[in-house]
């Protein structure tokens, strides 16, 4: 090819590509989000559309109010908008396969955001290392209760964080229970995470046991809020200890007042914006910077997991210094 035809193919190559171009200085992202309900995700959402806007990206945010059907349908309506890349906080991990490889198809990219999407050709996973919470929220009840009967407060059956936290639970409980030290009496999952599931479910988990019950290992604040209040019709709120996660600030008090032993903090902030990021990074065909794969059935998946921190009435005011909460926010009624 001579230099004139090369400069011609060179030239008609570079008008090909300048849309490709200008959507990936300004890539489409698709936020599809299990529960804007939640305390917890409507931060996520508002770090994340911050960090991604930094970054000259658009988000669009959906939320699927804890329904797959609603959740599938959403994903289909960011396909058929021509999003870059979708980010999906999954409500029911094992239905998105068929989602995920439309997506796929249409040459988008797809990352679960804090929750494991099963059996899907994803791109990413981002999330906090779950194992590594479920240990605390395990140790943290072993310590104020080295012995006795132990209830393990599951989360939603659904969500594969909530088998990967019984995975971390178990490998702090399991030396306890060989020694004889404790004795799990009951075990359930609570469906959605539901606090007034939990409620029911400790209310007669505490029947069944007559009260007997000494340490209760909850997965998150909002189911361990339902749990506390069953305590608290039995006058054994603040007498039996309880774990959680997410520094929600109703179970911030709870552990400032002595109610609930633990939570777990996981900076909404930094999962959100290194997710932004990944997800820019991804639509601009860079490679980002992984920790770690996870088999989610189908694939070994590219993962960043982020660490999380133990939190007690001890060094609860991290979350002050860190800016997750102002002062008055947290003594505030
Ligand atoms: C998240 C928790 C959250 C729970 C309920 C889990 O997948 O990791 O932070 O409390 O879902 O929304």
């Amino acid at each position: 090819m001579n230099t004139l035809k090369r400069t011609l193919l060179a030239s008609a190559l570079a008008l090909l590509s300048l849309p490709v171009m200008a959507d990936s200085a300004h890539p489409k992202i698709g936020f599809s989000i299990d529960d804007l309900r939640l305390e917890r995700w409507s931060r996520d959402r508002d770090y994340f559309v911050a960090a991604a806007e930094k970054l000259d990206a658009k988000v669009f945010v959906q939320s699927a109010d804890a329904n797959e059907q609603k959740q599938i349908s959403q994903i289909e309506n960011l396909i058929s908008r021509g999003v870059d890349v979708i980010v999906i906080v999954p409500f029911n991990a094992t239905v998105l396969t068929n989602a995920v490889a439309e997506a796929k198809k249409a040459g988008i990219k797809v990352v679960s955001y804090d929750r494991l999407i099963l059996n899907a050709d994803i791109d990413a996973y981002i999330s906090f290392d779950n194992e590594k919470v479920g240990e605390m929220q395990a140790n943290g009840v072993l310590k104020a209760a080295p012995k006795g009967n132990y209830f393990l407060l599951g989360g939603a059956p659904t969500d594969n964080n909530a088998k990967i936290l019984r995975e971390g639970q178990m490998k702090a409980l399991q030396p306890a229970i060989d020694r004889g030290d404790i004795k799990i009496v009951g075990q359930q999952w609570v469906k959605e995470w539901n606090p007034t599931e939990a409620l029911s479910i400790v209310e007669n988990a505490l029947t069944r046991n007559s009260n007997k019950i000494d340490g209760i290992v909850a997965s998150n604040d909002a189911t361990a809020g339902g749990a506390i209040q069953a305590l608290a019709a039995q006058k054994l709120a603040g007498k039996v200890p309880i774990s959680g996660q997410d520094a929600d600030l109703a179970a911030v008090k709870r552990v400032i007042d002595g109610t609930q032993t633990m939570t777990v903090y996981k900076p909404l902030k930094l999962i959100a914006t290194e997710a932004a990021k990944l997800s820019v990074q991804l639509a601009r065909n860079q490679k980002p910077d992984f920790s770690s794969q996870y088999d989610n059935g189908s694939k070994k998946v590219d993962t960043i997991l982020l660490t999380p921190t133990a939190l007690t009435k001890d060094n609860i005011d991290l979350l002050e210094k860190d800016g997750f909460y102002t002062k008055t926010q947290i003594d505030g009624q």
